[in-house]
């Protein structure tokens, strides 16, 4: 037999091994899938450290060679990971959340404004309210400008205890005055799960707030609410973690929830936080839920404002929310980063003359 028939043969050999190593991987595969479902039935980690140590022990001691076991050992461990990734994938698949499980976007109406069906949405008004008239100032702007959710912070979740803390019901009671008055919408932070009952004699759309994103048992209070939720990523939280906040809530039942990426904590100083706007792509693409971008807090300063929102619009938000104060100087909480009313209107008009919002109809 000449050297290149004999090649020949045994590459046709190699060749036939590497099928029946594709059977054998898919066949795994399958049961290994079997059995994240039988852990998530049961509720039980994914991952099994001591469960891979003896499988690896036992593959190592009827090792046959040639292959060495350190070379087995890598060569399963692979094999291993590539399971546990199958099985977090098929979890993944499960989350309500997910695009996969719904591949059409959710649509959340609040009055006559329908967000996440191609229209843009704003999102504005004071960081706190302060005063009737503060927010009545803010809220007519809104009309004028043909925003209709107005936001402000009465329960506000403040570093420091000695802040103001915000005006609690009196300041729902503003914020609900004021959107009557304008026709507007309200959206408002709750920190607390008892206080939901109270949320819903005020607003039309509940906020949970960055440092509230893994406050569990806020997300299933929120979940038991009859009104949209508008949930901000926690300054430390993952993407994943943000989706699986969101999960908390719509599994118990409410599906109308926003998301709202508004900066991470990262070592830069030049803004308050790192806008994460790769966020924005990836949580469209995992998610139906809408997206909403906030440039106020998200950057905490105002000269670089209409190019973050335009990158927010252009990576794929259905909404901005923004921070407007009639006089930012004298506000009780995010002084900094606030802008007035002509500035506020001078934003709008640039937005609409890029044709990124909706023209104002007359
Ligand atoms: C807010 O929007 O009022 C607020 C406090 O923002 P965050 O929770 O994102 O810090
Ligand atoms: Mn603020």
């Amino acid at each position: 037999m000449s050297m290149s028939e004999e090649l020949k043969q045994l590459r046709a050999q190699v060749d036939e091994i590497n099928v029946e190593l594709l059977n054998l991987l898919s066949r795994r595969a399958e049961l290994t899938k079997q059995i994240g479902d039988v852990k998530t039935a049961q509720g039980v980690n994914k991952f099994d450290p001591v469960r891979e140590r003896d499988m690896l022990d036992t593959i190592v001691s009827s090792n046959p060679g040639p292959f060495d076991n350190d070379t087995m050992r890598h060569l399963f461990k692979q094999i291993f990971k590539a399971s546990l990734d199958l099985q977090q994938q098929d979890h993944q698949k499960a989350l309500l959340v997910s695009r996969k499980r719904q591949p059409e976007n959710t649509h959340v109406c609040i009055g006559d404004t329908l967000i996440g069906a191609g229209e843009k949405t704003i999102v504005a008004g004071p960081c706190s309210v302060e005063t009737e008239e503060q927010v009545m100032t803010v809220a007519r702007s809104l009309k004028e400008q043909g925003v209709t959710l107005l936001r402000g912070g009465a329960f506000k979740p403040r570093t420091s205890p000695y802040d103001f803390q915000g005006l609690g019901e009196t300041g729902l009671a503003i914020l609900r005055r004021a959107a009557d008055k304008y026709g507007l919408k309200v959206i408002s932070e709750i920190v607390n799960p008892a206080d939901m009952e109270l949320a819903a004699r005020y607003v039309d759309v509940v906020q949970v707030g960055a440092r509230n994103m893994q406050n569990f048992e806020l997300l299933k209070a929120a979940g038991d609410v009859q009104l949209p939720v508008f949930l901000k990523r926690g300054m430390s939280a993952t993407v994943e973690e943000f989706l699986f906040a969101a999960e908390y809530i719509v599994s118990k039942g409410n599906s109308q929830v926003m998301l709202c990426e508004r900066g991470i904590r990262t070592y830069e100083k030049w803004t308050r936080n790192t806008l994460d706007i790769s966020a924005v792509p990836l949580l469209k693409q995992e998610s139906h839920l809408p997206v909403f971008v906030d440039i106020t807090h998200s950057i905490g300063r105002r000269d670089i404002q209409i190019p973050i929102a335009k990158a927010a619009l252009a990576a794929g938000a259905d909404g901005l929310m923004l921070e407007v104060h009639p006089d930012p100087a004298v506000a009780l909480s995010d002084a900094n980063q606030q802008i007035d009313i002509p500035q506020f209107e001078s934003f709008m008009d640039h937005m609409r003359s890029a044709g990124l919002i909706a023209t104002r109809e007359e």
